[in-house]
């Protein structure tokens, strides 16, 4: 599998699937998520409200994933995934590399050869970045998968380089 780490915006990636760091709602936040339902359309979101009334009448719980259409997006699927709010006082990192882990899963079923991430759970829920990138790329490298690649994307020059770290020291 190669990995790929570029700067830049997930909704106009041209992959197979875009992974949405969704909430447990699905019905819609902001960061990655606003920008996913603002450029794919109303059918993502459609197809969210459907799953709400027969899957996860609870909400997607945290650490699991799920695909829709990707609508107009560039891509086939959005996998919406749902990173935990980071802690000081928890240890949260099995459910950040479970978001990686059953994301990687969902794309298999699909039949997804190229998936894109953006960095989960390191904007609204507050996960520091370098340790983000670590669990992201450790993660992704030990899933065994039939995706042959994976892109990160990361938004900003902070991000970039925090995951060219991880990148380098992995
Ligand atoms: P979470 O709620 O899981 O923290 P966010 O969507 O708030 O999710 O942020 C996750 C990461 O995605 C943050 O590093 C944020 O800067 C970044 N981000 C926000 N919008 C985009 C976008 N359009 N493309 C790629 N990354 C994005």
């Amino acid at each position: 599998m190669e990995l790929k780490l570029v700067q830049g915006d997930i909704t106009e990636q041209e992959v197979d699937a875009v992974v949405n760091a969704a909430n447990s709602s699905l019905l819609g936040g902001g960061g990655v998520d606003g920008a996913i339902h603002r450029r794919g359309g109303p059918e993502i979101l459609q197809e969210c409200r459907a799953l709400r009334a027969s899957r996860y009448g609870g909400g997607l719980p945290t650490g699991h994933a799920v695909a829709t259409t990707a609508g107009r997006l560039p891509a086939r699927w959005v996998i919406h995934t749902v990173g935990p709010v980071h802690s000081a006082s928890e240890d949260r990192s099995e459910l950040l590399a479970s978001c990686y882990r059953e994301s990687l899963r969902v794309a298999d079923e699909l039949g997804a050869r190229s998936v894109a991430f953006p960095a989960i759970s390191t904007g609204i829920y507050g996960w520091p970045m370098d340790d983000g990138a670590r669990i992201a790329l450790s993660t992704v490298r030990r899933t065994p998968t039939g995706v042959l690649e994976v892109r990160f994307v990361l938004f900003g020059a902070e991000a970039y380089a925090a995951f060219e770290e991880a990148l380098r020291e992995g």
